[in-house]
């Protein structure tokens, strides 16, 4: 069943409130998705306990230290604190009297094999049926495979044979670096399930959203689908545009005007089509494989995913070689500056960050390498320990053969030019997000290459604008 918003919220200004409906709320897992979840749903209103088996990021939650970088965070959390609507737990029992528990716990790749692995989602859910109030309804936000309900179901049905309890798929669509905003402000809230009772407790624990986004009312394995379905299409679209953008660099077009030209189109619409280094993140990638292994397990092929997949693999370690070849065909001995490590800007997260990928790629080919991002370094220097770490983006360009720009931070956006030019060695930039004017980097005398954007297409606009000029004159 289709609610369609009958006006949207505001965009800022006061929090939202549920007013009169309140509910006690658990959530199992204090990462980015169930910190964020539970900060916003303790902002609708809701009194909202995060419980995460991770001591020392309760004991840090505890201390008002939040353990991920997400814009907003601290605030918001800071804010429920005080209000008494939020608190944190590193035991499990937290949950006794909850109306709702929502598991937003990791389903990372599961090793060798690429299915999901759910062993962080069942070992939750065997911990806290025994502590679940009679009549809890057990919301899955994690992302699982279709019928991992009905397997959350049988692990409660077996130690509480007597309870009400419910189970629902409540999949999370947010996006970290705008966490905040998506979570209450989101496209639509998918709710799966067949019973009555835990619908309408799902619907007063979003009460606050009602009127302004669509609510998805769907049977338990099709919530499960839709989450899988909108990545895999996100994934394909983001694979598209990249596949264009090679075209392009040999045919002597620009993807960025191609992608406006189709984006334009409402059926296409322009969202997903920036071309980059590769789609990486702890959510597109690993849920693409889990996708394929359900089906594996089902007896078919989705060769169209499959496909996706590999293509966007493929493009990740084409980049290191996309590098050497801007240096003449080979980056041994030579030094890189690398701008970003997150998968994406406005997050701490380098969880299959395509450069991450191209750091490795680099240092395998006998590039020295050296790195700056505002907010993944924690992070990266767990993954790649060879990397020289600097304090800024002119720190990491410092003697450099060329700079590149990885992840589109905004201050990398609006770079020094000059003062670039200064520190490196030469100037060359290679930039996998387009975030430059071919015009601009020429007139700083910066040799400049970028993803789809090819010298002969900047020099088309060029006459072309210079045609337009002499006939308006
Ligand atoms: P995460 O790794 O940031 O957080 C998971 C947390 O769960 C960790 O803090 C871990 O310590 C905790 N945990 C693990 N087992 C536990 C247990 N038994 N009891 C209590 N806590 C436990 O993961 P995430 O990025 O927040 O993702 C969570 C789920 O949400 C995944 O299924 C993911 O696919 C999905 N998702 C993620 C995003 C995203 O942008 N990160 C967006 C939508 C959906």
């Amino acid at each position: 069943m289709w609610r369609d918003p009958a006006k949207a919220l505001p965009r800022s200004g006061p929090c939202l409130r549920s007013g009169d409906i309140r509910m006690r709320v658990a959530v199992i897992g204090a990462g980015y998705v169930g910190l964020v979840s539970g900060v916003c749903l303790a902002d609708f209103g809701h009194r909202v306990t995060c419980i995460d088996t991770d001591g020392h990021r309760i004991a840090a939650l505890a201390r008002g230290k939040i353990p991920i970088f997400e814009p907003g965070l601290d605030a918001l959390v800071a804010a429920n604190v005080r209000g008494g609507r939020l608190a944190f737990a590193a035991d499990l029992a937290a949950v006794s009297g909850a109306d709702a528990v929502f598991i937003a716990v990791g389903t990372p790749t599961r090793r060798g094999d690429g299915h999901a692995d759910l062993s962080f989602v069942y070992d939750a859910v065997k911990d806290v049926a025994p502590l679940l109030a009679e009549t809890a309804i057990l919301v899955t936000k994690s992302t699982v495979p279709v019928g991992t309900g009905d397997e959350i179901e049988r692990i409660v049905r077996r130690q509480r044979p007597n309870a009400d309890i419910a189970v629902v798929s409540n999949p999370e669509f947010l996006r970290e670096g705008t966490a905040i905003e998506d979570f209450t402000h989101p496209d639509r809230v998918v709710i799966g399930t067949d019973d009555a009772r835990a619908r309408a407790v799902l619907a007063d624990i979003y009460r606050p959203l009602l009127a302004a986004a669509p609510f998805v009312y769907v049977g338990r394995r099709t919530a499960e689908l839709i989450k899988y379905a909108a990545n895999a299409f996100l994934a394909t679209k983001i694979t598209f545009i990249n596949e264009i953008a090679d075209l392009c660099e040999r045919v002597g077009g620009d993807v960025e005007d191609v992608a406006r030209g189709i984006g334009l189109d409402e059926r296409i619409g322009p969202k997903f089509l920036r071309a980059g280094p590769g789609i990486g993140g702890s959510c597109l990638p690993k849920d693409g494989l889990a996708l394929i292994k359900t089906a594996h397990d089902h007896g078919m092929q989705l060769r169209l995913i499959e496909t996706v997949c590999g293509v966007n693999e493929a493009r990740k370690r084409a980049m290191a070689g996309k590098i050497a070849a801007a240096l003449d065909g080979s980056v041994r001995g030579k030094t890189l500056g690398v701008l970003g490590l997150t998968f994406k800007a406005d997050t701490d997260d380098t969880r299959d960050s395509p450069s991450i990928a191209l750091i490795a790629g680099l240092l395998d080919l006998g590039a020295t390498v050296r790195a700056y991002d505002p907010a993944g370094m924690a992070q990266a220097k767990l993954l790649l320990p060879a990397v020289n770490y600097c304090n800024s983006a002119y720190a990491a360009a410092a003697g450099a053969d060329a700079l590149v720009i990885a992840t589109e931070w905004r201050q990398f956006r609006t770079l020094d030019l000059v003062q670039l030019r200064r520190v490196m060695a030469q100037p060359l930039i290679v930039d996998l997000r387009n975030v430059y004017d071919l015009e601009h980097m020429k007139r700083a005398n910066f040799r400049y290459v970028a993803l789809g954007r090819s010298e002969r297409a900047a020099v088309a606009v060029r006459m072309q604008r210079q045609r337009l000029r002499a006939l308006s004159a």
